[in-house]
């Protein structure tokens, strides 16, 4: 997707380290961290919403839920962590490719 921020990330285009990788996701730093430790989970094809959901969307996500507790000891999330998918305008969603953070490395504020 042309001018898709985390597609150019995907593709390499904009550098940007890769803590984890395979065939469908990254694992990368947000760039402005909302918590002690503060990563993005992105699939690698393009879909901005959860709406648009069909059965390679679903494995996709299934792919993300089941690789993310893997990595929680390389990422420093062993003592727990928030799983966000902010979606639309009133979500705060930013970045029209749907993403997966995940926040940790402290006791984090109710909401
Ligand atoms: P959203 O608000 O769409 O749920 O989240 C987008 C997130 O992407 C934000 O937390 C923002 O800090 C992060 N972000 C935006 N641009 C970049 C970038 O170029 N690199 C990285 N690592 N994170 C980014
Ligand atoms: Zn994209």
């Amino acid at each position: 997707m042309e001018n898709c921020i985390f597609c150019k990330i995907v593709a390499g285009e904009i550098p940007s380290p890769r803590l984890y990788e395979d065939e469908k996701m990254i694992v990368i730093r947000d760039i402005e961290p909302k918590a002690k430790l503060h990563y993005l989970c992105i699939p690698k094809t393009h879909f901005a919403l959860l709406s648009e959901m069909d059965t390679e969307k679903a494995e996709i996500l299934k792919h993300c839920f089941s690789v993310i507790p893997a990595l929680e000891e390389k990422l420093g999330l062993q003592e727990g962590y928030r799983v966000i998918i902010n979606q639309g305008e009133n979500g705060g969603q930013t970045v029209k490719h749907l993403h997966i953070h995940l926040l940790g490395g402290e006791k984090l504020a109710d909401f």
